[in-house]
């Protein structure tokens, strides 16, 4: 296959663990046929992560390699996860790349470095991390006001306590005014129709949401 042109600077390299064609498991693409370039490193390590494969590994490529790969897919949605993305400064090239070469594109982050430098174009999906994560101290909390009604809130709960303090969240900062907001609980940790009852009986103005991928796969990596 030709290289595609870009205009992307050949200069900017990326350290990636994996690209891999999945359905989207989250958020309101949730179900969508998407690509997923998951980015390696994290600075990071919540209690209850899931990619912790992430953290290490993964090797060096340049945007326009992504983008070719990203490609050979064939599909108009991408994902860029990790890890955490933008702890790579090459991220925000990659991503604007990606909506040149006409992707619709999202972006996974963590909450805990500044979203501000991120294409506009790109739907930013962002985690408020509950004190369940034991990574509640590196939220950013300079990002909520920088989010609008393109982005999505994630808050993850580990237990009660976590759903007591995201209820505070969303109340002091009005969270559901800037974005959509989703709830998920932490697998084998929060049952599921217990958060969900708690929504109901609070009138949350939020939505509750599994990880689609975790039903279909149980999480098996690369898909
Ligand atoms: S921010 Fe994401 S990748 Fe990093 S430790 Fe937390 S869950 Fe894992």
């Amino acid at each position: 296959m030709p290289p595609i042109e870009t205009g992307a600077d050949a200069t900017v390299r990326l350290r990636i663990t994996e690209i891999f064609a999945s359905l989207q498991g989250e958020s309101s693409r949730v179900g969508l046929p998407t690509v997923f370039v998951r980015l390696t490193g994290c600075p990071l390590r919540c209690t209850w992560c899931d990619t912790a494969y992430a953290f290490s590994g993964g090797s060096p490529r340049s945007v326009d390699d992504i983008l070719a790969e990203v490609a050979r897919h064939g599909l108009r949605h991408v994902c860029v996860t990790g890890g955490e993305p933008l702890a790579q400064k090459g991220c925000p090239a990659l991503l604007t790349a990606l909506c040149d070469a006409g992707h619709s594109v999202s972006l996974e982050t963590s909450g805990a470095l500044d979203i501000g430098g991120v294409d506009a174009r790109v739907s930013r999906i962002m985690d408020l991390k509950a004190p369940g994560s034991g990574e509640a101290a590196k939220n950013r909390y300079a990002n909520l006001a920088l989010l609008n009604a393109h982005d999505e809130l994630k808050i993850v709960l580990a237990d009660a306590a976590d759903y007591e303090w995201a209820k505070r969240q969303i109340a002091e900062h009005a969270l559901a005014e800037r974005c959509p907001v989703l709830l998920s609980p932490v697998a084998g940790s929060l049952a599921p129709a217990e958060l969900a009852g708690w929504i109901v009986r609070d009138r949350l103005p939020v939505r509750f949401q599994l990880q689609l991928h975790k039903i279909l796969w149980d999480d098996a990596r690369g898909r």
